[in-house]
């Protein structure tokens, strides 16, 4: 069944919501929506409800909500700081994240990021991936959207994960690998950690840098993965252990 986001205001039972303009054409013309199809919208904070099409045309589809759908979010919220990449790889980033239960995710330039600062396109970056978390929610019947901060300095982030279970996988780390850590029990917050280097990886100095603000090394294993597969492979291992992947975790 088709899935619509109204984020902005609570989808209540019974009254009548329109759709985003960015969905009306798609919704009219691709999907052939027509009074009395059923869709299903959320509202971006968890709540998913079924609701039926009661007027359809190019420039307008409305729909009325009815009963809440389960809302399907897992309990453990799981921030990841993502080192600017290059090119559109961020998208693959942001897309897979969102479909493995990500709660928030921080983008962040470190000393190997390409691009080295938050550019002129800063704006139209933001909107685009703000735009794949909801493609990718919708498509993966999520109905929250995982928050998108703006671009972080290096040194803003430091503050941010202290007094909170972070992990940074590092690539020249050796003795500890991330699933010795996953054995030990959820952490009491029910907020986890994680950043994810660059495609030239992270300096030494940052490491320190995050370590002393209490962040752990970990290597994920024998093979160097690109940003893009540590990031999906942390988010698994993570929600596996303690979140909603296994069915049986901590956390649940
Ligand atoms: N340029 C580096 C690889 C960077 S991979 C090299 O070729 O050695 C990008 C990021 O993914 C790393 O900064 C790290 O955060 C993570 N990563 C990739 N493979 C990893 C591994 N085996 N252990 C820990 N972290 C890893």
């Amino acid at each position: 069944m088709h899935y619509f986001f109204l984020e902005g205001e609570p989808l209540v039972e019974g009254e009548n919501r329109v759709l985003f303009e960015r969905d009306t054409a798609h919704a009219y013309r691709v999907l052939r929506l027509r009074a009395g199809d059923e869709v299903v919208v959320a509202d971006g904070r968890g709540t998913a409800r079924q609701a039926v099409v009661i007027h359809s045309s190019p420039r307008e589809v409305s729909v009325l909500p009815g009963r809440k759908l389960p809302s399907g979010e897992p309990p453990l919220r799981i921030t990841l700081f993502q080192a600017l990449v290059k090119g559109d790889k961020m998208d693959l980033i942001i897309r897979q994240a969102v479909e493995l239960g990500v709660y928030r995710i921080v983008p962040f330039i470190s000393a190997r990021s390409i691009p080295q600062h938050a550019d002129r396109q800063e704006e139209k970056k933001h909107l685009r991936w703000e735009s794949k978390i909801r493609a990718a929610a919708a498509q993966c019947r999520r109905a929250f959207l995982p928050l998108l901060e703006p671009v972080r300095s290096f040194e803003a982030v430091l503050p941010e994960i202290m007094g909170v279970k972070t992990f940074v996988p590092w690539e020249e780390e050796r003795a500890l690998p991330l699933g010795a850590l996953l054995k030990k029990p959820c952490p009491e917050g029910m907020a986890v950690f994680f950043l994810i280097g660059p495609e030239g990886g992270f300096e030494k100095a940052e490491v320190n840098a995050l370590f002393r603000a209490g962040a752990e090394k970990v290597h994920l294993g024998p093979r160097i993965l690109r940003s893009e597969t540590a990031a999906a492979a942390v988010i698994t291992m993570v929600q596996a252990a303690w979140g909603d992947l296994s069915g049986e975790g901590e956390c649940d």
